[in-house]
């Protein structure tokens, strides 16, 4: 029997905000070195009497999230109490949203190898992050307080993923999303994104749902690959041994790549969901939703498109020029800043620039050749000062070094050899040590004028330019004939 995997995904994004989501305390990046519990107020250590508060903000950030993932946002939404007792969880609930959510019925549409697929989001809310626990060996845990009540939201696709691939597809996508609003760094090592894949198996053809393993706490696209793809094995290999699948919780152990069950499933009566009795439900205008609309920011679909119509890229290259809005930004930097074609700074992006940004593992923010300064090179590649190679090798020092490419191209003598005195003298006494392939060219076999155009760069050590010596290499060629 052959099986489909039916998996949905719930992403639990932090939201950039200067402060927490019920309380003033600031929301400072965990760089490792913070003083644990020194980001805290009574409110989100859930001292007697406080009263939460909501960020206004963050709400703001949520909507413009739900509109650019094609959500409606219904006039009301509520907080609820999530109520389960955890060291890190303070109050002993969590305030989050059930019944009525912030944004509802989206989607989101992916790439996959038969074309586009739309994922359908079921809905998007609103919560507060838990502390954290460190565990310190011989039975005794620490808990540090700094994320008590930073804001998340979670975003929950219907299970209509049918694939790893297409897992990715769409949580590549959605971080980017999230990057281009502003809404995340999508920083996945620092906790900026979290994924819980809920993953079951049926035959080819039927429509039921399963049992599904919902797999919790998955901190990378690595993790979540690779436990979905175990899942999926695992399950369909249970099932072929008259096996059956038990609905349950399961973690992902990275060290031995396998998924080990943690817990029974709760349900949400188990969490005793009910309105959250210290906020208001929240009535959302239809003028503002207009307001934050008209605020939302060119998102990545739309500038692919403008990519393709207004610069004449490939659908693929206009793709991995959008993937990072500081890319697609850089990108148009160049652009703007230089004459050349839009499609010949995409392959100077794409290829050179892209390249030695894998070998050194530096992002676009880390690189020290400006738009300006790319364009400058270019430039000069264009108008024949120096030839592609040695444009490419300047661009190794710029990239290394910061420095401007007209400085080094003076420095080193790169400058292209174009003036045709200086060439014709070589070419002819290329020519002369080469008798036996002048013969063959004028015998009829003229593709050997690609050997002879490279003893000619070698004998100007690269700066000719390569155009001219073609030309050179014919004329003489072509008077020796008579
Ligand atoms: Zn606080």
């Amino acid at each position: 029997m052959e099986y489909e995997p039916v998996i949905g995904l719930e992403v639990h994004a932090q939201i950039h905000t200067k402060s927490k989501m019920f309380c003033s305390c600031p929301v400072v990046k965990d760089t490792g070195d913070l003083e644990p519990n020194t980001y805290v107020c009574p409110v989100c250590t859930a001292m007697p009497g406080v009263l939460p508060v909501i960020n206004r903000r963050v709400i703001e950030i949520a909507i413009m999230t739900g509109l650019a993932l094609n959500c409606e946002i219904p006039p009301v939404n509520c907080f609820a109490r999530k109520s389960y007792f955890y060291p890190d969880l303070p109050k002993n609930y969590q305030i989050s949203q059930y019944e009525l959510p912030l944004c509802v019925n989206g989607y989101l549409d992916i790439e996959t190898e038969s074309g586009p697929k739309r994922i359908r989001i079921c809905r998007a809310h609103q919560e507060e992050d838990t502390g954290k626990l460190y565990h310190v060996g011989a039975g005794v845990s620490h808990v540090d307080l700094n994320r008590a009540g930073v804001p998340l939201l979670e975003i929950v696709t219907e299970p209509d993923l049918r694939s790893v691939e297409e897992v990715l597809a769409y949580a590549t996508k959605l971080r980017a999303i999230l990057v281009y609003l502003g809404v995340s760094s999508g920083d996945m090592e620092k906790g900026m994104m979290r994924f819980e894949a809920n993953i079951s198996v049926r035959p080819v053809g039927t429509d039921q749902l399963n049992p599904r393993h919902e797999v919790k706490n998955l901190n990378s696209f690595r993790a979540l690959a690779r436990s979905t793809a175990y899942e999926i094995a695992d399950q369909i290999a249970t099932l072929e041994a008259g096996g059956a699948i038990v609905q349950q919780t399961m973690g992902w152990n990275e060290a031995q790549e396998v998924t080990v069950p943690q817990r029974g499933k709760e349900h949400a009566h188990d969490y005793r969901y009910f309105p959250e009795p210290d906020l208001p439900p929240l009535e959302i205008s239809r003028e503002w939703v207009a307001e934050l609309r008209a605020r939302l920011p060119e998102l990545p679909d739309a500038k692919k498109a403008r990519f393709v119509a207004d610069y004449e890229l490939s659908d693929y290259d206009a793709s991995l020029l959008v993937e990072e809005r500081a890319v697609a930004d850089y990108y148009e930097a160049v652009v703007a800043a230089g004459k050349a074609a839009p499609k010949t700074v995409a392959n100077w992006v794409i290829g050179a620039l892209f390249g030695l940004m894998n070998e050194s593992g530096q992002e676009i923010g880390q690189v020290q050749v400006s738009p300006e300064a790319l364009a400058e090179l270019i430039g000069l590649v264009e108008e024949g000062a120096i030839n592609a190679n040695t444009g490419k090798e300047v661009l190794g020092e710029m990239f290394a070094s910061g420095r401007r490419a007209r400085q080094i191209v003076e420095e080193r003598g790169l400058a292209q050899i174009s003036d045709t005195g200086a060439l014709e003298q070589i070419v002819a006494q290329v020519l002369d040590e080469s008798p036996d392939q002048v013969s063959t060219y004028l015998g009829g076999k003229e593709q050997i004028i690609g050997w002879m155009i490279g003893q000619v760069m070698k004998a100007t050590h690269g700066k000719a330019n390569p155009q001219v010596v073609r030309e050179l290499l014919q004329n003489q060629l072509e008077a020796k004939r008579s």
